[in-house]
């Protein structure tokens, strides 16, 4: 929606501000209780912590004055005395009659949303590489070729511009060859600048070397001689490479202007949001359903307040991670902490600037996600790990016996591994694990769910499949791998055990199937895949 748009439709929802205002306040003169003053404070919030947002300046500016007389009454529980009282009501009178007055046309500007998350998928990403050793950029070049990244090696700085394009991801660049002046030009650049991820290589591995990165913007440091693993690490949490789908974002208001402006906000950064405007009714649907990212939640609402909410939320298994962020006029930092302490993570004041929404939803998202992964991923592959992938299989067990799909299981492990490791090293093992998983991901569906079980052993869940369709997905990542030969330090295959789910059968059954599969597999000389034929 335009920011004219948003403007006009909040304009139109000034009347009803109004009205709730005006009742509110008429509520605590007719009983000056505890409850009556709070609820007439939280309209004062909804109007001070928007208003300016839409462009009603003086409306604003009046209701932020109102806001701070009350405040302290409502942070302290002290009630107002008769001459408290008497001034607050002035001021609301003001502010009343402000807001009846026709709409002022001083416009706030909307400030240009710069920041947009970097959300990719599967395509194939660009990557500037800025070294002018022609062996050493060959061999990088070389080894992420392979995995799915095309390089464009630039001599200097000034190439930076000319050879970008729109799928380039990140830029690495070796720190030794560059002066000073030319750091600094590095930090300068305008791609670095709006957080296109900046990684430097390096033989000096000092604090010094590491405190140039640092300033010329750099987030990420490899030493040579370069590990290929953690390079590929670096650059997959830089460029956010792993994300299946966009962020979710469940925006919780009871003002829907509100709910509107920052859903706006965050739909121009590709976020996908939902808003609720009305808990009582809608929270739990979108909370089960939409399974946010992150959640930011009104502190004060007329049903609940946010606080509640959080506890609610927080109570609730798949949610105990997402970040919560609350919002509201209030900015005593005494409130701030007492929300925090309710498990929230973050805090923005009412009004909120673009720029403050997107930093802190993005920020707190990433490390909503570390956390998350920390808990569910394997860090060398990046893949599932053991414990989450068993745990994902019952639950596709559980769906397939509700809607009577079909679910097929593979294990799959690499072909005597243990030569790869013996005559090359235990670091070009590591990074054929990685090849291998970054392969099966490109060759299988988005939706099937792929683990690392063990060492060099996978497990691959195919939902609503039969295992002939699973069987060709195996044959298409055996194509796949064969056709990377020429890049991989030396040719490798694999073997897999196939099981198709049963009625009633459980993971611990399923999954044995599928390894005497497996078993037979390699027994029949490796590099197949063989469907367990004792279907259960
Ligand atoms: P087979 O074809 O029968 O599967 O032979 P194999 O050599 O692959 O199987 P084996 O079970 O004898 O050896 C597996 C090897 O995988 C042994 C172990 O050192 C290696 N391995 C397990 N995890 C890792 C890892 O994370 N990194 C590396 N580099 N090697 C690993
Ligand atoms: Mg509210
Ligand atoms: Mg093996």
């Amino acid at each position: 929606m335009q920011d004219k748009e948003l403007q006009d439709k909040y304009r139109q929802q000034i009347p009803d501000l109004l009205a709730q205002l005006e009742n509110a306040a008429k509520d605590w003169m007719s009983e000056p209780e505890r409850e009556n003053f709070d609820l007439f404070f939280t309209k004062v919030l909804d109007i001070s912590g928007s208003a300016e947002m839409f462009g009603q300046m003086s409306i604003g500016a009046v209701a932020k004055t109102l806001q701070a007389e009350m405040s302290s009454f409502f942070r302290s529980h002290k009630i107002p005395d008769k001459i408290e009282s008497k001034r607050i009501l002035g001021i609301n009178k003001q502010l009343v009659s402000m807001m009846q007055q026709p709409a002022d046309d001083q416009n706030t500007e909307i400030r240009e949303v710069l920041f947009k998350p970097k959300i990719l998928d599967n395509e194939l990403l660009h990557i500037l590489l800025l070294e002018d050793d022609p062996k050493l950029a060959q061999d990088i070049k070389h080894k992420l070729s392979s995995t799915s990244f095309e390089i464009t090696v630039i001599p200097g700085i000034a190439q930076i511009h000319p050879s970008f394009q729109t799928n380039t991801c990140c830029i690495i660049a070796n720190l030794d060859n560059l002066n000073n002046k030319q750091i600094q030009l590095l930090g300068e650049v305008e791609e670095v600048r709006s957080s296109l991820p900046l990684i430097f290589i390096s033989q000096d591995n000092s604090i010094d070397a590491r405190l140039k990165a640092v300033k010329a913007g750099g987030q990420a440091f490899i030493v040579k001689p370069i590990d290929y693993t953690q390079l590929l690490q670096a650059i997959d949490s830089l460029t956010e490479r792993d994300l299946a789908h966009k962020f979710r974002v469940l925006i919780v208001d009871d003002q829907k202007s509100l709910s509107d402006y920052y859903a706006s906000i965050l739909r121009s950064a590709d976020f996908e949001v939902l808003t609720v405007n009305d808990p009582q009714h809608d929270l739990m649907p979108a909370l089960t359903d939409f399974v946010p990212d992150l959640i930011l939640l009104d502190l004060y609402m007329p049903y609940c307040n946010g606080q509640d909410l959080a506890g609610i939320i927080r109570q609730m298994g798949n949610l105990l991670s997402v970040p919560l962020v609350f919002l509201s006029a209030e900015s005593s930092s005494d409130l701030q902490l007492r929300a925090m302490s309710t498990g929230a993570d973050a805090f923005l004041t009412k009004p909120v600037s673009s720029d403050d929404l997107l930093l802190t939803v993005q920020s707190r998202i990433k490390r909503g996600r570390a956390v998350y992964d920390l808990v569910t991923k394997d860090p060398l592959s990046g893949l599932l790990n053991r414990r989450e992938s068993i745990r994902r299989l019952d639950e596709e067990i559980s769906r397939s016996r509700r809607e009577g799909i079909p679910l097929s299981v593979a294990m799959l492990d690499l072909d005597k591994f243990k030569n790869i490791n013996d005559t090359l090293g235990h670091a070009i093992g590591d990074w054929v694990i990685k090849f291998f998983s970054r392969s099966m991901q490109k060759v299988f569906r988005e939706s099937d769910i792929i683990g690392r079980y063990g060492g060099e052993e996978f497990l691959v869940i195919f939902p609503n499949t039969a295992p002939e369709t699973a069987q060709l997905a195996c044959k298409r990542l055996k194509k796949y791998i064969k056709e990377c030969e020429a890049d991989l330090p030396l040719p490798f295959t694999y073997s897999g055990g196939l099981a198709l789910w049963g009625n009633n059968e459980d993971s611990h059954s399923i999954l044995e199937r599928a390894d005497i599969a497996l078993y037979k597999a390699k027994e029949k000389g490796r590099n197949k895949v063989i469907t367990a034929t004792d279907n259960k």
